[in-house]
C-alpha cells in the first residue's frame, strides 16, 4: 500500500488531540454497547429502557450539530473499522453504482424497520439483542471486504438516512475520526460535506419522496403510542394491561398507521413543490419537521418509561428545541482547516 500525497480533495479533519479523544470515546461507547447487549437480552425491562429511552433519544441532537462526531463514536462504525485498525489491508473499493444501490436499500430498510420497534424491538429484549449482534457481525465482515466505512456505514445502514437528513444543519464539519486519512472509499462522500447532503435526497425521485413522507411517518409512529392505538409499550411499562390480541392485526395497524402518516406529509410537501417551493428548502423543512415530531413524541415516552413526574417532560423538551433553535438561528460557521488529503492507493 502506498500513500499518495494527492490534494485530490480538500477538506477538514480533527486535530490529533481531538482524534485521540474521539478514539477514547469510541472505545468506551463500544464497551458500553457490548455490555448493554446482555442487559437487553436477559433484563429487557432495564436494557430496553436504557437503549430506546435514554441513549437513542440523544442521537438526533448529535446528528443535527455534529453528524461526523456521531460516526466517529458509533459502536457499529467502530466495529466496521476494527479489522483495518488492527492491520487488515485487504478489501476493495465499491463502485459508485453499488454504493448508490446500497444507500437506497438503507433508505428502504429504515422505512420498513422503524415500525418493527412497535411490533418487537421496543419490548422483546432477546430479539433486539439478536438483531444488534447480527448487524455488528455484518459490519465487521463488510469492513473486511470493503474499504473504510463503505458498504455499511456509508452504504446500507438504515440509520444513515437520518444522519444525512439532519446532518444538513451540521455546525461541526470535520471528517470522522476513522476518515482522517481518507481512502476515498465511496464516491461523492457525504461525510466530507455533510451540509451538502441534500444532494442525496434529490439524487433519486425515490429518496426525495421518502424524505417528504418522513415527518408524517415519525409523527404517526408516536401517535400510535400516545393515542393508545398501539399498546405494547404501555403493557411493557405496566401502565396498561390491554395487550394487542393478534400479531397480524397489530402489525397491520402499525404499518397502516405509519403509511397514513407518511402520506400526509408526502402530499403536503409534494403539493408545495408543485406550487414552486424550492427543493432544498423543502428538504430542510422536512428534516426540521421530523426532528420536532421525534422529540414531541419521544419525551412523553421517556416520562412514561422512567415513571417521571410530567414536569420533567417540559424540562427535557427544552433541550432539543434549544439545540434546534441554536442551529437554525445563531449565526456562525465552523472553523474549517483546509488541508491536502492523503489518499491511500492499494
Ligand atoms: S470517502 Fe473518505 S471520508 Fe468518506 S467515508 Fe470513505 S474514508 Fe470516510
Amino acid at each position: 500500500m502506498s500513500t499518495l500525497q494527492t490534494p485530490r480533495l480538500a477538506d477538514h479533519h480533527y486535530s490529533p488531540k481531538v482524534n485521540n479523544l474521539l478514539l477514547a470515546v469510541a472505545a468506551l461507547a463500544a464497551a458500553i454497547y457490548v455490555g448493554l447487549l446482555p442487559l437487553i437480552a436477559f433484563w429487557p425491562e432495564i436494557g430496553l429502557r436504557v437503549l430506546w429511552f435514554a441513549v437513542i433519544p440523544l442521537a438526533p441532537m448529535v446528528l443535527l450539530v455534529a453528524p461526523n462526531v456521531w460516526v466517529s463514536v458509533c459502536p457499529i462504525s467502530t466495529f466496521q473499522t476494527l479489522g483495518r485498525r488492527l492491520g487488515w489491508k485487504g478489501g476493495k473499493r465499491i463502485s459508485p453504482e453499488v454504493s448508490g444501490r446500497l444507500q437506497t436499500i438503507g433508505w428502504i430498510m429504515m422505512f420498513l424497520g422503524i415500525p418493527t420497534r412497535h411490533i418487537w424491538f421496543n419490548t422483546i429484549g432477546w430479539a433486539t439483542a439478536a438483531v444488534a449482534i447480527a448487524i455488528t457481525l455484518l459490519a465487521v465482515g463488510v469492513g473486511l471486504f470493503y474499504f473504510s466505512l463503505s458498504g455499511w456505514c456509508v452504504g446500507a445502514c438504515p440509520i444513515r438516512p437520518i444522519e444525512v437528513l439532519y446532518g444538513q444543519f451540521a455546525r461541526e464539519r470535520n471528517r470522522p475520526e476513522m476518515c482522517t486519512t481518507c481512502d476515498a472509499c465511496v464516491p461523492s462522500c457525504i461525510r466530507i460535506r455533510p451540509e451538502n447532503a441534500d444532494a442525496e435526497m434529490t439524487r433519486l425521485p425515490l429518496t426525495q419522496h421518502l424524505t417528504y413522507g418522513f415527518p408524517g411517518f415519525v409523527a404517526a409512529y408516536f401517535l400510535l403510542d400516545l393515542l393508545y392505538i398501539c399498546n405494547v409499550e404501555h403493557v411493557f411499562f405496566g401502565t396498561s394491561t390491554d395487550a394487542p390480541a393478534h400479531l397480524g392485526i397489530h402489525a397491520l395497524t402499525v404499518y397502516g398507521g405509519m403509511a397514513a402518516g407518511f402520506l400526509v406529509t408526502f402530499l403536503l410537501f409534494h403539493g408545495l413543490r408543485k406550487l414552486g417551493a424550492n427543493k432544498k428548502t423543502l428538504i430542510l423543512s422536512a428534516a426540521v419537521a421530523a426532528y420536532c415530531c421525534y422529540y414531541l413524541g419521544v419525551v412523553p415516552e421517556i416520562v412514561e418509561a422512567w415513571a417521571l413526574a410530567s414536569v420533567w417532560g417540559w424540562v427535557m423538551l427544552a433541550v432539543p428545541f434549544t439545540v434546534l433553535g441554536a442551529v437554525l438561528f445563531v449565526p456562525g460557521s465552523t472553523k474549517r482547516r483546509f488541508v491536502p488529503l492523503k489518499v491511500h492507493n492499494s
